[in-house]
């Protein structure tokens, strides 16, 4: 069985969706009351893939929402106890969603493996990242030329390249797509240099130095809420790949020529019954997730029971090529750029 632990965007969405779930004093209750609330296995799911293998899972919601992020007690036990809880429901193969893997990695969970009397089994649980970094690069390479930028000629910006996603996102870029010129923004400077030295290459440059060179940009950072871009100065076309969370670009980046791309999101081939990508504010929320969600899922289908993504930069590119493979034959599709009947385009499944 997989898992999926999630949480609302946000702490209004939260106590709405506790609300359409029966939870009333959840939906009255404070932010402190929230959280010392336990996490809930919230749906029990089915999936079937395009040769009619069924497997099952479950979405645990983690209780969690991003305005706890500052305190860091919540924060911790929030995302160990939505573990606890996948492991105690038998769930083999549980994704980290959301910002439960970013807690998990910054706030250095692995030495925190003995939640009261369970002993927290890495093997069930893996961060979804391989399958995340592998769906953004598809996205690259198939959405660029649709709108007439060809990537050999292209500069594409990884803005958050020294994360797990972003360096291999720039690891793909530079070894598989062959592009012209990578761009690296980060904010601190060594874990750059040591990423263009593993690369053998790609240029450092600010955010501000970046963004009017590139033909491309993949967002995989979270990025503050106060951040401005200044479009004027954007190439055109310009190609925003969205892959950080929350997905906020489309109201910063707006104008003639630039075309942003929810990034990290998979289209199922069929539709399934479950509420929760609902919640996400998915535009097909039957058939679209998170890739990191739909990663558990393949492990899953392909009876791969081990943290395929785990720690930070691991990843390679032969484990996204396997993941990749899985993806496309279980039924999956990245969300891509359509051309609408009156010329403009529009987020749709390739
Ligand atoms: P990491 O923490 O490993 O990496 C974050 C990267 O962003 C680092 O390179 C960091 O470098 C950089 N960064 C952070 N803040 C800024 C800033 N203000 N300006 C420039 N760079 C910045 O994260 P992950 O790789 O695990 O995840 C990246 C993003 O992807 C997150 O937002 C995460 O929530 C999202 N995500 C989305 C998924 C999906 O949509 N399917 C699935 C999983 C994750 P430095 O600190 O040096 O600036």
């Amino acid at each position: 069985m997989f898992g999926l632990i999630g949480h609302s965007t946000n702490f209004e969405e939260a106590r709405a969706k506790a609300r359409s779930l029966g939870f009333e004093e959840f939906a009255e209750g404070n932010l402190d009351m929230w959280c010392s609330a336990p996490p809930q296995l919230v749906e029990r799911l089915e999936v079937t893939n395009p040769s009619g293998k069924k497997i099952e899972g479950a979405y645990i919601d983690s209780c969690f929402v991003p305005e706890m992020l500052s305190r860091f007690k919540t924060a911790r036990r929030k995302v160990l106890s939505a573990m606890e809880l996948a492991q105690k429901s038998g769930l083999d193969i549980t994704a980290l969603g959301g910002f439960t893997s970013i807690i998990f990695e910054n706030f250095n969970l692995l030495k925190e493996q003995q939640i009261r009397s369970t002993t927290l089994e890495w093997q069930r649980f893996t961060t979804g990242n391989t399958h995340t970094a592998w769906v953004i690069c598809r996205q690259v390479e198939t959405n660029a030329p649709r709108l007439g930028i060809d990537l050999r000629q292209a500069s594409v910006a990884v803005v958050g390249a020294t994360g797990d996603i972003g360096s291999a996102v720039c690891r793909w870029l530079s070894q598989r797509t062959g592009i012209k010129e990578l761009l690296l923004v980060a904010r601190q400077q060594q874990p750059l240099l040591d990423l263009q030295q593993e690369l053998g290459g790609g240029q450092i440059l600010s955010l501000e130095e970046a963004l009017p060179q590139a033909d491309v940009v993949v967002w995989v950072a979270s990025l503050p809420q106060t951040l401005s871009i200044d479009v004027d100065k954007l190439k055109s076309p310009c190609l925003m790949i969205d892959g950080g969370y929350p997905k906020n670009l489309d109201s910063k980046a707006n104008g003639a020529g630039i075309h942003v791309l929810k990034g990290g999101i998979v289209e199922f081939f069929s539709d399934i019954t479950w509420q929760m990508m609902e919640m996400a504010e998915m535009a097909n929320p039957s058939r679209q997730m998170f890739a990191c969600f739909a990663e558990a899922i393949l492990l899953e289908f392909e009876g791969i029971h081990t943290n395929f993504s785990w720690g930070r930069n691991n990843i390679s590119l032969d484990k996204m090529d396997l993941i990749g493979a899985a993806s496309l034959r279980h039924g999956f599709e990245a969300l891509s750029l359509s051309l609408q009947p009156d010329a403009s385009l529009a987020m749709a499944p390739a």
